[in-house]
């Protein structure tokens, strides 16, 4: 075992990066590793990961010793930026294979980053190939590609793939929550909001800590909603999620329960973005059933059985 920072702390929380968490975790680091998704996902994601190979002390990246403060200028990361065009030339992975070639400064890991790999030309996916085929024990890949079609099959198969998708995106936040505008024009302007959000914090609190029996949790549910009703109630708590999900991505601008802050910021400590999104769907499918006149209490109770282990099962 090592010691590294909680998975909390990544970045970007998906079910399968909770694996690669636990795998670092047990010291058995993959030595070439390819992220397929968005650039602005897949960067602030290896960047992580550099910072935490790199990182000498426990908890990593601890931010405090001697390699973490010298992050952004460490002599042993070794990050390939693409070009104007967005491709990475054949020249820069020979400056990649040269550096490889000398020790690392400190007697520890060397980590090289290489973006686009989708988007390299012939010569260098092979240059890249090549160091691929020649593992060192303390050397580590971090590769990423939009594309995972359009890499190289022979770099793909020399790697441990990992689909990279932050929940906190707007994309799939769109596909759960499709007429948000409407809802949030609502809740700009109309004074229903701020009594149900207050309603809707406070039913949360009785699921996430007092963990109450889900009989109990949709009996409460069909109370808070009262005159608003129970289908208002659920958008709302849908909305509620997503606020949790956008707190714990740092976009506090996004956030709709914004007089809840602090109770949002403390809810949500515990809980990876993945798992809110989750708990989302729930909820919208819910929303859904009710509307097929499906008994709102067993519905209800289904609900919280679904958010219970949504939100808690590892
Ligand atoms: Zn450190």
């Amino acid at each position: 075992m090592i010691s590294i920072a909680a998975f909390e702390s990544w970045p970007i929380q998906t079910d399968v990066l909770e694996r690669l968490h636990r795998t670092i975790e047990s010291g058995r680091i993959p030595h070439a590793m390819l992220f397929v998704g968005k650039p602005e996902d897949t960067e602030v994601l290896t960047e992580y990961l550099v910072r935490l190979l790199l990182c000498t002390a426990p908890g990593a990246p601890c931010g405090r010793c001697a390699s973490c403060l010298q992050m952004d200028n460490h002599p042993d990361a070794i990050r390939v930026m693409p070009g104007d065009n967005g491709s990475v030339k054949t020249s820069q992975i020979e400056e990649v294979q040269e550096r490889l070639s000398r020790k690392s400064h400190t007697g520890g890991r060397l980590v090289y980053t290489v973006p686009g790999v989708d988007n390299m030309t012939v010569v260098a996916a092979n240059r890249l190939l090549k160091t691929l085929e020649e593992p060192n024990p303390s050397v580590f890949a971090l590769l990423s590609a939009s594309n995972l079609q359009k890499v190289l099959p022979t770099i793909v198969s020399r790697c441990f793939v990992y689909p990279v998708q932050s929940a906190g995106n707007v994309q799939p936040w769109e596909d759960i929550l499709p007429d948000i505008q409407t809802t949030d024009a609502q809740v700009s302007d109309d004074g229903w909001f701020a009594a149900t959000s207050k309603a809707v914090v406070q039913w949360a609190e009785t699921l996430l800590v007092r963990k109450e029996e889900p009989l109990l949790l949709a009996d409460a549910l069909v109370q808070a909603a009262g005159d608003v009703g129970v289908d208002a109630f659920l958008w709302l708590l849908a909305v509620y999620f997503r606020d949790l999900a956008h707190v714990k991505a740092g976009e506090r601008e996004f956030v709709k329960f914004a007089q809840h802050l602090s109770d949002l910021e403390r809810q949500s400590q515990v809980i990876p973005i993945q798992r809110l999104f989750s708990a989302a769907q729930v909820v919208i499918e819910a929303r859904t059933r009710m509307k097929a006149h499906v008994a709102v209490h067993l519905n209800l109770e289904q609900m919280c059985i679904r958010l219970r282990e949504v939100l808690t099962s590892v």
